[in-house]
């Protein structure tokens, strides 16, 4: 069913605490904890508990979801201490563009200049 764990994903191995990962905030739908391989000083991900390949379908699917993970990508930013420097909130969608787990998520990065165009 949509939106059902998948036994091969990484971050609904997280999400269910079978694999362990440093959570800076978690809610009823999401839960947000520290990037293995930070690329800035700040770098959090923020991922829906509900399995969604990527950000797109997690909204067709589930908008009020996708919205939760929006919300929190702001709460983040503000607990690290990031909102008034600035931040920046990526979904890398496909692998062309990087994306490596197929599990819907926002990289929240910030705490350091963050060049535009990104590259
Ligand atoms: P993406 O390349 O956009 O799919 O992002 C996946 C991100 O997950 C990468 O930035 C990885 O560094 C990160 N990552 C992979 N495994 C883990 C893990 N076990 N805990 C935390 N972050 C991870
Ligand atoms: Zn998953």
């Amino acid at each position: 069913m949509a939106g059902e764990p998948q036994a091969d994903c990484l971050f609904c191995k997280i999400v269910a605490g079978d694999v362990p990962a440093t959570v800076v905030r978690e809610t009823a739908t999401t839960v947000a904890f520290r990037d293995i391989n930070p690329q800035a000083p700040s770098h959090v991900l923020v991922i829906p508990r509900v399995h969604y390949p990527d950000a797109a379908s997690l909204a067709e699917a589930e908008p009020e979801t996708a919205a939760d993970v929006l919300r929190e990508a702001g709460a983040v930013a503000a607990q690290e201490k990031v909102a008034d420097s600035g931040y920046r909130v990526i979904f890398n969608t496909g692998t062309g563009a990087g994306q490596t787990v197929f599990h819907a998520h926002a990289h929240v990065l910030g705490g350091r200049g963050l060049a535009w165009p990104p590259g």
